[in-house]
């Protein structure tokens, strides 16, 4: 059986990047991704412009084109596909890690396709599988959902957009220029000051015109068919309502950490044990790159500071071949 060098879970950025730097180092890569090339960022709304500026999202020594100030989705999508073919990554996609064992020196991943073998294991998975819920009646409706995509289809609908930070102040501008009556719910007293810079007063404007209502200090308490009960500091309010846009963030799946023998704790921020300076586990050779090594602090690692973390790996796995 062929046993690679490095088997990495998750064709995100910073699996690619994981990719790039074993390739480099002469080492065996196979990567497996259960959903279509940098899945998540498939995900993202449409219209979704990145924060970063491009070349923050390099990867391989690449260039980043772009004639934006900062790149959006579909240019992300380009890019990193362009870089998955330029290196020649060997990239498995509809290929879900379902578990990986520990035999002897040697990992056997199962996928849902095949059984692979490797001697270091890298975990890439990010955080984008598995939304924090509001965890309130009604919230299994099909008008509710966490993932947000296109406004067109909320044109003159009544949207409630929960949450206050990047994706729900996106879909409050872009639901409202198609048309949509929009109300936000929002737990603390003012919209994130981690909101894009040139895109926080455009939302602050459009609430004190009165555009995009807004309830501050506020919690949604329940979804009901054509209507939602908001619990505000003026007590209980009713507000007609078509849709649910519950944008609350999302974590990463402890679950499948611990499946793979990864200590997680079980008090926030739950991140899990590793080695900064090495990024390997509790578990030996098996490390965690990109942003799912922080755990419910989802604002803690981008692109632009996580792929330093597979130099840091192949670097450790180099380390350990010499000696
Ligand atoms: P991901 O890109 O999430 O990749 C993880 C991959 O693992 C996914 O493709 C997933 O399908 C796959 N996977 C998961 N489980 C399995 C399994 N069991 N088997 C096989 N495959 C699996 N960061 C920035 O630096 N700049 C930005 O401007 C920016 N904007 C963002 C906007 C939004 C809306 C969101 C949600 C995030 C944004 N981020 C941004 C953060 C960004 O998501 C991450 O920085 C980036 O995606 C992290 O890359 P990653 O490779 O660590 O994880």
């Amino acid at each position: 059986n062929n046993v690679f060098d490095v088997l990495i879970i998750g064709a995100g950025p910073i699996g690619l990047a994981s990719g790039i730097e074993a390739q480099k180092a002469g080492l065996s890569h196979i990567i497996l991704e259960k959903g279509c090339l940098v899945n998540s960022l498939f995900n993202y709304p449409i219209n979704m412009t990145f924060f970063s500026s491009s070349e923050r999202l390099e990867i391989g020594d690449t260039p980043f084109v772009t004639s934006l100030p900062k790149p959006k989705r579909a240019e992300a999508l380009e890019y990193y596909r362009r870089i998955n073919n330029k290196f020649k990554l060997n990239t498995h996609l509809f290929e879900e890690v379902i578990d990986v064992r520990k035999e002897n020196a040697v990992f056997r991943a199962t996928s849902t396709k095949h059984s692979y073998f490797a001697k270091s294991i890298i975990v890439a998975t990010g955080f984008y599988d598995v939304p924090l819920l509001l965890n309130i009646p009604g919230e299994e409706l099909p008008k509710v959902v966490h993932y947000y995509d296109d406004p067109h289809y909320y044109a003159n609908q009544r949207v409630l957009v929960v949450g206050a930070s990047n994706s729900s102040v996106d879909a409050a501008l872009e639901t409202y220029r198609k048309g949509a009556h929009v109300t936000m719910v929002v737990r603390g007293p003012e919209i994130s000051p981690r909101v894009k810079y040139w895109v926080k007063p455009d939302i602050e404007n459009r609430i004190a015109s009165g555009e995009i209502d807004v309830f501050y200090n506020s919690t949604v308490e329940k979804i009901e068919d054509s209507q939602v009960v908001i619990k505000s500091p003026d007590g209980l309010r009713t507000v007609p309502n078509d849709f649910v846009l519950a944008l609350t963030g999302y974590q990463p799946n402890f679950e499948f950490l611990k499946q793979l023998g990864i200590t997680v704790p079980d008090i926030a921020p739950r991140i899990p044990i590793h080695n900064p300076d090495t990024m390997e586990t509790n578990v030996e050779n098996l490390y965690l790159a990109g942003v799912v090594c922080g755990g419910l602090n989802t604002h803690l690692w981008f692109i632009e500071n996580s792929r330093i973390h597979a130099e840091l790996i192949i670097a450790d796995i180099q380390t350990k071949r010499l000696h």
